[in-house]
């Protein structure tokens, strides 16, 4: 979530100056608070996950997966960067084996940022469209290139055997152009990163190679290619049910059609927004997450806009 970071920084200044009137605005990183609010969670046996803090004045990134094979732990994204202290020191509180392997679900600093905090002996992966936006990414220059991801692929690829096996997907354009799913088949369990960030409207980087159009296709190749999957990790936020993946998919799909007749009406992007209203068949959605930063206004015209093309 690019644009997240650059507007939680701009939002978390107004928040702390409203909340905290009088005393100092911290600089965004981890702060004691942020640090403390950052807890690892049992999902299964073998299986955490390191927290996202939900407040925004502890935002860390998003929520890391700790997979514990025979061969050490495998991370799933690394939240933002100064977070690496404080993911080992709490994979160290489950594990006493080594991370061994890093996985992004995509570009994002706030899923890649610590990457570089990682020795050079870990392995690292992520689709090829994610490593071509990390390489012009300022986390990623000068000498921290060495700290891009070392391994790369296209549709699917598997990692490990048995009850250590991983498997990526990637099924097309979305919140970036490079997300991927990553299944741990013997656990049913996925991390969808940011092609499901939480119960919301989707966020779309078109920075990033990102679509709206393209979003609930590729949902719906996810739906209808993974299997076996009871438990799914939302980039950010707390863990969700598969039916609560599928719901997303759908919620998504509603929303761009929405978008679509409007835009077939000649309705333009405001008088569209003014009319959107979540559909009261999905419970716990939102249409605004922080002012700025998802708006179905914001939505309808990046989708306007990919019409046009
Ligand atoms: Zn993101």
């Amino acid at each position: 979530m690019k644009r997240m970071v650059v507007l939680t920084v701009l939002v978390m200044i107004g928040w702390l100056s409203v909340t905290l009137a009088g005393s100092q605005a911290q600089a965004p990183g981890p702060t004691a608070a942020a640090l403390q609010a950052t807890k690892i969670e049992k999902v299964k046996d073998n299986f955490y996950i390191i927290t996202g803090a939900s407040d925004l004045y502890a935002f860390s990134g998003g929520n890391t997966a700790v997979f514990l094979t025979d061969a050490g732990a495998v991370l799933v994204d690394t939240k933002l960067p100064g977070w690496g202290p404080r993911i080992v020191e709490l994979v160290k509180t489950v594990t006493s084996k080594p991370v061994t392997t890093i996985i992004n679900t995509h570009s994002h600093n706030d899923h890649s940022g610590s990457n570089e905090f990682f020795p050079a002996s870990v392995d690292s992966i992520v689709h090829e469209n994610a490593k071509a936006n990390m390489i012009k990414m300022p986390e990623f220059q000068g000498d921290k290139a060495k700290s891009l991801p070392k391994r790369t692929f296209k549709d699917k690829l598997s990692i490990g055997k048995g009850k250590d096996q991983i498997d990526l997907f990637y099924f097309g354009r979305g919140h970036t152009n490079g997300d991927t799913f990553i299944v741990f088949p013997a656990l049913r369990i996925m991390h969808a990163g940011d092609m499901f960030p939480q119960k919301q409207l989707p966020l779309v980087d078109t920075m990033a190679g990102g679509s709206l159009l393209e979003f609930p296709q590729t949902l719906a190749k996810a739906v209808a290619s993974i299997r076996n999957v009871d438990t799914v990790i939302p980039g950010h936020r707390q863990l969700a049910t598969w039916d609560e993946f599928k719901e997303f998919a759908a919620f998504s799909k509603d929303f761009v059609d929405f978008a679509r007749s409007s835009a077939k009406a000649k309705k333009t992007v405001a008088q569209a927004a003014a009319e959107y209203k979540v559909p009261s068949r999905y419970a716990g959605y939102v249409a605004t997450i922080y002012p700025q930063l998802v708006t179905a206004e914001g939505d309808l015209q990046i989708a306007y806009d990919e019409l046009k093309k």
